[in-house]
């Protein structure tokens, strides 16, 4: 049985001819409802735009692994706050929104920033009043799960924490802190385990060489309140160009924002690099400074040639992402090897 399916497998993946990979759905992590959900979205006529917002909600809503939508990740204070961005790369508008409070579909924010104002990115208590105007439905974003995540952090004296040079020391109370007169030197530790942050990042291409890409989060657990990842980031968490192809990153946002993956990546590819390698690049650049940083990017060119890397971090030595096509239906998990 193992062996049949496994032949099968290998006989669809090698049979792809160019013309049967288009069009390309393709995501962050084991995320199969929300794959399944892009790839519905273009199948029924929808646009690249379309598959990327819907495939996101689908995670938003069902919470994904925790990592997305409401009831995550709570900050400091145990609030979930949202970060989400959708990139047209037709026209390279972008709509984005960062620390989104109160409000579950941030991804539908993102795109009506991008739909309904002249704006990128909007933030913080402002973006959800914009919400609201908007007609999204204001929620409290707590479960029980995310007030469990908070109460137990209390109780560890506020551990994994995310401050630096400040008193009492961080690494063993909990706040209100004060600014140190002295800095330590920067050394960034390996805060939190690979399971208190994750992201969908998504690329959907179409036959007509459409491309879009999006990400959402709810970012990282125990988070300073106020701090924004890379996901919302332009050609940080996603990029795309139709003239090019798209990228979108997954990860420690903290670290990977500073070096533009996902732009990176996409132009490498313009440049003639096929996608793993631009994606292995991007990833590189990263671990020449911060060698043991948790993170992965997913690449798809034009043609709907896709790959992926990771960096090969304590507890993070291989990578699954999700990828519909012709001939990869239903979704197909794929898994990286990371390096
Ligand atoms: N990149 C996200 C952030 O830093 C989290 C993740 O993808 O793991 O907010």
């Amino acid at each position: 049985m193992f062996a049949s399916l496994l032949i099968f497998t290998l006989t669809v993946r090698f049979s792809l001819g160019q013309t049967s990979r288009l069009p390309l759905v393709i995501n962050t992590w084991p995320f199969k409802n929300a794959t399944a959900t892009a790839w519905g979205v273009l199948l029924s006529g929808g646009s690249v735009l379309d598959a990327v917002e819907k495939g996101c909600a689908r995670c938003e809503m069902e919470q994904c692994d925790g990592s997305v939508g409401y009831g995550g990740s709570p900050d400091e204070h145990g609030e979930t706050t949202l970060d989400a961005m959708i990139m047209n790369g037709d026209t390279m508008d972008v709509g984005a929104v960062a620390d989104l409070r109160r409000i579950k579909n941030a991804i539908g924010v993102a795109r009506a920033v991008m739909e309904h104002t002249e704006h990128t990115l909007l933030v913080g208590e402002s973006a959800s009043v914009f919400a609201e105007n908007m007609g999204f439905i204001a929620e409290d974003l707590t479960t029980n799960r995310s007030l469990n995540i908070f109460s137990q952090w209390l109780k560890g004296n506020c551990q994994p924490n995310y401050r630096k040079n400040v008193f009492p020391d961080p690494k063993k109370s909990c706040g209100p802190y004060k600014p140190m007169a002295t800095m330590k030197q920067n050394t960034r530790a390996q805060h939190a385990n690979v399971h208190s942050h994750d992201t969908i990042g998504m690329i959907a291409l179409d036959q007509d060489g459409h491309v879009a890409a999006g990400t959402s989060t709810n970012g990282l657990t125990h988070k300073v309140p106020g701090r924004v990842g890379d996901s919302p980031i332009v050609g940080a968490g996603a990029y795309a160009d139709s003239s090019a192809g798209a990228a979108a990153a997954t990860g420690d946002g903290d670290v990977m924002m500073r070096f533009l993956p996902s732009y990176l990546a996409v132009e490498l590819m313009r440049a003639g690099a096929d996608p793993s390698a631009a994606c292995k690049t991007a990833i590189s650049r990263i671990k020449r400074h911060y060698s043991d940083f948790f993170g992965a990017i997913i690449c798809a060119n034009t043609t709907g040639h896709y790959g992926a890397a990771c960096n090969k971090a304590p507890g993070f030595s291989q990578f699954h992402y999700m990828v519909s096509n012709p001939k990869l239906v239903p979704p197909f998990l794929e898994t990286e090897n990371c390096f």
